[in-house]
């Protein structure tokens, strides 16, 4: 066998078979073809060598917003320079402009995207009024509809439970769940202020995904009063729901992070819910998310696993992403675990000194390598409105829960 790509040497991490040793990496049309020692080269074989880098599969990004017609959305290919190879979008679009987005970015993207559609019937359009508090937006017959057309890369329904739904609470839930429901798929659900987590939980079926676990604010997964985890946290990760971090401007607390490791309550996956107002502070990129799980005391592997192969098996894509199994697709990250003083922020403006950060080396995209920053993604400007949102993050900074 010829191999149109050798990585060589590097130090395979691949917790979906228990992989982590150094080894050679054969990539022959856009898949995995081998793992091994010492792999033959062809005449028209390229060698990278990657000797003192990590490799994992490429990263899978849960919880982002890709949609640019939304004042939340950015370009997905700014990820490419972080790693990730699959991203996923967290309801930025809903029935009426998600065929849009489809078309003029999904479908011509580099890097895979896949999408939960809002419940609201324009999804996410902009931070100045919630997107459900007039619950007319709400179409669960058109969203499951715009789902069942698009099978092939919707993976479930969206809805931000919390002032954005106005005082309709449980009733937008339900709406969102009927559509999922109907689907046949899973409901992601916004934890924020506003909305008591325990209620929605309660709610919740087994591969359901909460976001924003780790937020420290408002409504979470302690109790109020007594600061214990809530009975309907551990519950729903008994019944199969999955506690996503998507950490934003606005979503992770290192001191709820912590509380809940005291429960040995950990993510079940991270994401960046990467967005116009935490792509340059706060949320960053996956490799800066990752690397704070890291600061935690979570170890490596664990990391990497709840990146790549936690979050494929929750989007049902398990058997083709987030591995380096043979026959899938060549998605891969290579980095160096960088070592010194970094500087890593929660969302309530603490900041903490971390010793390793995850440093993009290579990433490799359906088995072609590209140069971490080889993408320079523009963003939209910003404007007086946008203003609010990071004076919003400033004034609630203080508020822990
Ligand atoms: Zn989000």
């Amino acid at each position: 066998m010829e191999y149109d790509l050798i990585l060589r040497r590097g130090h395979v991490i691949d917790p979906s078979q228990g992989i982590d040793r150094i080894l050679d990496i054969g990539i022959q049309k856009g898949l995995i073809a081998e793992l091994g020692e010492n792999l033959p080269t062809g005449p028209g074989t390229q060698q990278i060598d990657v000797s003192g880098k990590y490799v994992c599969p490429g990263l899978i990004d849960l919880h982002g917003h890709w949609y640019e017609g939304s004042c939340f959305g950015i370009d997905p290919h700014i990820c490419l320079n972080h790693g990730v190879t699959t991203v996923v979008d967290a309801g930025t679009t809903g029935f009426v402009n998600f065929p849009e987005f489809r078309r003029n970015r999904i479908d011509t993207a580099r890097i895979q995207v896949l999408a939960f559609i809002h419940i609201g019937c324009l999804g996410l359009p902009t931070s100045l009024v919630g997107e459900l508090v007039d619950l007319r937006f709400a179409r669960p017959k058109e969203t499951a509809a715009v789902i069942e057309k698009h099978r092939d890369i919707t993976l479930g329904v969206k809805i931000r439970q919390g002032t954005m739904t106005g005082t309709h609470g449980l009733e937008a839930l339900d709406l969102a769940l009927g559509a999922a429901q109907a689907s046949g798929l899973p409901l992601m659900v916004h934890i924020s202020t506003g909305a008591k987590t325990g209620e929605i939980l309660g709610k919740l079926r087994h591969g359901d995904v909460v976001t924003h676990c780790f937020q420290g604010r408002g409504d979470g997964i302690f109790s109020k009063p007594t600061g214990q985890l809530l009975p309907e946290v551990t519950e729903a990760r008994k019944r199969g729901v999955i506690f996503d971090v998507g950490h934003g401007c606005g979503s992770f607390s290192w001191e709820t992070a912590r509380r809940a490791f005291q429960y040995s309550f950990y993510p079940d996956t991270i994401s960046t819910d990467l967005h116009r107002f935490c792509v340059d502070r706060w949320a960053k990129s996956m490799p800066t998310t990752m690397s704070k799980f890291l600061h935690l005391g979570m170890s490596l592997e664990d990391v990497i696993l709840k990146s790549t192969c936690a979050p494929a098996k929750a989007i049902n894509r398990a058997e083709q992403l987030g591995t380096l199994r043979k026959e899938t697709i060549a998605d891969l990250f290579v980095f160096e675990l960088q070592e010194g003083d970094f500087e890593f922020e929660d969302t309530h403006l603490c900041i903490e000194k971390g010793q390793r950060l995850i440093n993009p080396h290579l990433v490799v995209k359906d088995g072609e390598p590209i140069e971490p920053g080889s993408y320079p993604a523009s963003l939209r400007e910003l404007y007086d409105c946008d203003q609010d949102v990071f004076r919003f993050v400033e004034e609630t900074a203080q508020e822990t829960v």
